[in-house]
């Protein structure tokens, strides 16, 4: 398994991961961006549909460690947005068993990564219904331009597995509505072997052993993206305190790792704090990192749950950075998500600008001396990328990360310190549990700084000519 390559949120490897994937892989996934569908707007549009909105989905899992085989059960509460009998889910690779609408058996069937079913009369707009599907296989990652991607095996001696969707992968292991729009809530339990552990989004509700297996029943009332919805299964050593600001701060680690991995994430508390001061209350019932026993590309900001690799604790905070970017990513990409991966930005600028801002209140380089730093990276790199519109295949660009970060630091020292953070803070309130654009945030910036943001901001974010940084003397001018 070459676990090197896997999808990320920081911006480490990135093209190396693109280039060695096939290119009919890559084709196979951007196909169709931005032409002449009704969703062609979007970036990935074989992933998702509109015909249906999801409220809950309700996954019953049972793995076996040893046949590497995942059992699955998908209850789906959702509701229809268009007079259709057909409601498509995404579903890759997994054999599917059979399904019903409302109880009722209904016909079923696969068409590429999509599981199909026909209702028996046409569903009418607004029509709440609960679709089920039972499936299983042996699950495996995607091939994506962003590495592999979804449900994957880490290669230790217990058959651990371990989930790192962003952005395609939720297909890997449950048939999902694959929009990063669609936002729900989850239950997830997965029973595994006496011994065995299993950690998902949110809390764990009941671990209830039975025979030689034990089921672990998590519930994370969400919203959330398909994408941020994790599983982990194996060994774990676990660390659960009660803290203030994020509820329930529960860790784990591989028993090997833990005490590497209890000194890189100790700081944990105290960024939660130090970024609800800045952002904003923690939007979510917990929070907590999974370290697998794998190395992975980048950690991932799965939900109330992040992800990160044994490459990724050194017992140095070496990668203390990325620790504050996944944290960060709880308001900015999670809470706040995406109308669309076009806009991968408002995530990936935001949770950089969140390293810098930790490590000025570290006392460390501020942010300002960041800023002028990375400037002088990008001044050096190609000027052919516009950050709030990269395209598909360029959606983890590096540059889209610390281009994205100057762009804010520019707009903070444009409107000074009390009105940028008054800007962060307006922007998680208003769009807690849901999805935004780029156009969005340009309005709300410019309303809660009572000017308008578009000569600060437009030529960051549209033009490829990288701009100056405005001067830290004019902060606030
Ligand atoms: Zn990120």
């Amino acid at each position: 398994m070459n676990s090197a390559e896997r999808p990320r949120c920081s911006r480490r490897g990135l093209l190396a991961a693109a280039a060695a994937l096939p290119v009919s892989a890559v084709a196979a996934l951007c196909a169709g961006d931005s032409r002449g569908t009704p969703d062609g707007a979007r970036y990935f549009p074989r992933h998702g549909s509109y015909g249906h909105r999801t409220l809950a989905y309700d996954l019953s899992l049972a793995y076996d460690p040893g046949r590497a085989w995942l059992e699955g059960r998908a209850r789906i509460q959702a509701v229809a947005r268009e007079r259709t009998r057909r409601i498509e889910l995404d579903l890759s690779r997994l054999a599917v068993h059979g399904a019903r609408l409302d109880g009722q058996p209904v016909a079923v069937r696969r068409e590429g990564g999509k599981v199909v079913l026909t209702a028996p009369r046409p569903l009418a707009p607004g029509r709440q219904l609960e679709v089920e599907v039972r499936y299983g296989g042996r699950p495996a990652p995607l091939a994506s331009p962003f590495g592999s991607i979804g449900w994957d095996r880490t290669g230790d001696e217990h058959g651990g597995t371990l989930v790192a969707s962003q952005p395609l992968g939720a297909p890997t292991w449950f048939p999902c509505n694959d929009r990063p729009d669609d936002k729900a809530a989850y239950t997830v339990s997965v029973t595994v072997p006496r011994g065995h552990h299993a950690l998902a989004n949110g809390t764990l509700r009941e671990c209830r052993e039975d025979g030689g297996s034990v089921r672990w029943t998590y519930h994370h009332p969400g919203p959330m993206s398909t994408y941020l919805a994790a599983v982990y299964t194996g060994r774990f050593t676990h660390d659960t305190q009660q803290h203030e600001v994020a509820g329930t701060l529960r860790n784990a680690y591989p028993p090997h790792l833990a005490e590497h991995a209890r000194h890189d994430l100790a700081r944990q508390p105290r960024m939660l704090e130090h970024f609800a001061r800045l952002f904003g209350p923690y939007p979510f019932e917990s929070y907590g990192a999974v370290v697998v026993d794998a190395e992975l590309g980048a950690p991932v900001e799965n939900q109330t749950l992040s992800v990160f690799g044994r490459n990724h604790v050194d017992g140095r905070r070496g990668w203390e950075t990325l620790v504050a970017h996944e944290i960060a990513h709880q308001w900015f990409g999670n809470s706040v998500g995406l109308a669309d991966w076009r806009h991968i930005w408002l995530n990936e600028g935001f949770a950089t600008y969140a390293e810098w801002l930790w490590s000025e209140h570290l006392g460390e380089d501020d942010a300002d001396t960041l800023a002028r730093q990375a400037w002088q990276e990008l001044a050096g790199r190609r000027q052919n990328l516009r950050i709030a519109d990269p395209g598909s295949r360029r959606l983890f660009d590096d540059r889209v990360y610390v281009r994205g970060a100057c762009a804010l630091h520019a707009l903070r020292l444009e409107l000074g310190d009390e009105a940028f953070f008054a800007v962060l803070r307006g922007w998680h309130a208003a769009h807690r549990g849901g999805s935004a654009d780029t156009d969005a945030f340009l309005a709300h910036a410019g309303r809660t700084a009572g000017r308008g943001v578009e000569p600060i901001l437009l030529p960051w974010l549209y033009d490829k000519r990288l701009p100056a940084l405005p001067d830290a003397d004019d902060a606030g001018a």
